[in-house]
């Protein structure tokens, strides 16, 4: 069994939060692959490093002094360090990054020295090797990752160096420039160093005890899912979940590794497990039809409706084309036989909407346009929902039962969701409203 474990900021603050991450490594042999980000926040109105670095670069780039900026980057290490009782020479490496410090370094280069020196002082914490994340993960020259060198690259390391700790969020260029990610990126590298090694699992330690079924902003103490499917996640993500950096299924999903939520701050936690699927004594475990509940606000539904439409071959392409020519993304379509209506984001249209609605007359004839705001859209998303007869009838009633109207509805084609409209004011409500009824077992 072999893991690859990835730290979030938040996990790597301080050096007490490095104390809680040996704890945790040291707990279990099989967890040999560490990928550290750079330290985050240590308590709210605190700074991340990687915000500091951007700033740093910042004043470099505007010839402003910096030396304040790079001093309290230095504190944070020498904090940990000193906390941790290390020896390494951080003045050395301040040196080599002070020297490397004019208008033409890269911000990519400046922001990536944050796990860098993270990666250094928990190789040294735990008594694992520094691999830096420059020497293995490649990018090729158009931006996007050489998989296969890096997975190469990484494998070949790890032959002869089971144990290492590597820096997230950044790669090398083929020329050995520098290359970040965008901000949130050591999930990815945690992804691609875990499909690298065909690792067993990907742990990624968070602070929360996994992905809750509904945003805690909204319900108190929700529950977290014990188990997600990809797909899943796909949709709660899409509709607002905040849980790991887009780009980091795609290596660890086509090599079927499991991926685990863990929190840092309750080590024993289950957190959450996100797998392809589940078999069947896992499925039959979970006892909740719904797997979770995600969702957004302002968006906006342009109806359109025409007599005998349906009649009329073509009509909803010609509408459709109107959207795309004008670089409006659409989000649903649902239908009915006279009429149909485009769910879009309110920010997509706001400026161009008169535009919008002459090049619609123009192009379809409609008999009318209608335009509703302030809608909110609510994914309702579970693999069970497809077994389960007769939710969709407990969701609606439910809603109205707390007078809350439902202004659109849609069930995805592979019934893992039900995407549902409301207004903008029924929003938090109506999420509260559909966690109680996720509570509910089957
Ligand atoms: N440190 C980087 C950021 O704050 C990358 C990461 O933590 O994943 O975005």
């Amino acid at each position: 069994m072999i893991k690859v474990v990835k730290f979030g900021g938040s996990s790597l603050a301080s050096g007490e939060s490095f104390a809680k991450v040996k704890k945790i490594i040291d707990a279990d042999p099989s967890r040999a692959i560490v990928v550290v980000s750079a330290p985050g926040k240590r308590f709210s109105g605190d700074m991340k490093v990687t915000d500091l670095l951007y700033l740093l670069q910042a004043h470099i780039k505007f010839n402003a002094p910096f030396d304040d900026i790079f001093d309290k980057i230095k504190e944070r290490y020498i904090e940990i360090k000193n906390s941790c009782g290390l020896k390494q020479d951080l003045d050395y490496e301040f040196d080599v990054i002070a020297s490397g410090l004019n208008k033409k370094t890269s911000v990519d280069h400046i922001v990536s020295r944050g796990e860098y020196l993270n990666a250094r002082l928990m190789a040294e914490y735990l008594g694992y090797t520094f691999v830096d994340s420059a020497s293995w993960l490649v990018f090729n020259y158009n931006g996007k990752v050489n998989f296969e060198k890096s997975y190469e690259n990484l494998a070949s390391i790890v032959e002869h160096t089971p144990h290492i700790v590597i820096p997230g969020f950044y790669g090398a260029m083929p020329d050995g420039s520098i290359k970040t990610f965008s901000r949130g990126g050591s999930d990815i590298t945690g992804a691609i160093a875990a499909a690298a090694i065909n690792a067993d699992m990907y742990e990624n330690w968070t602070d929360v005890s996994g992905i809750m079924t509904a945003d805690p902003r909204i319900v108190d103490n929700p529950r977290p899912i014990e188990n997600v499917t990809f797909a899943e996640l796909r949709e709660l993500s899409y509709m607002g979940a905040e849980v790991l950096h887009e780009e980091t299924v795609f290596p660890v999903r086509q090599k079927s590794i499991p991926l685990y939520i863990k929190n840092t701050n309750d080590m024993n936690a289950r957190g959450t497990l996100i797998m392809e699927k589940f078999d069947d004594e896992e499925e039959n475990k979970n006892v909740h039809f719904i797997t979770g509940i995600s969702g957004k606000k302002h968006y906006s539904i342009i109806t359109i409706a025409k007599n005998r439409m349906n009649d009329e071959v073509g009509y909803i392409r010609r509408a459709l084309e109107v959207f795309e020519r004008s670089g409006i993304s659409i989000e649903h379509i649902p239908s009915s036989i006279d009429s149909f209506s485009v769910v879009v984001a309110t920010s997509a249209i706001e400026n161009n909407l008169h535009e919008l609605i002459s090049a619609l007359n123009e192009a379809i004839a409609p008999d009318s346009i209608k335009i509703a705001n302030d809608i909110s859209l609510i994914a309702i998303v579970g693999r069970k929902l497809a077994a389960n007869i007769g939710i969709a009838g407990k969701i609606f009633t439910s809603l109205g039962e707390n007078n809350i109207n439902i202004r659109m509805i849609e069930q995805g084609a592979d019934e893992i969701n039900i995407i549902i409209g409301v207004d903008d004011k029924d929003f938090k409500k109506a999420i509260r409203v559909l966690y109680n009824l996720s509570e509910v077992e089957e």
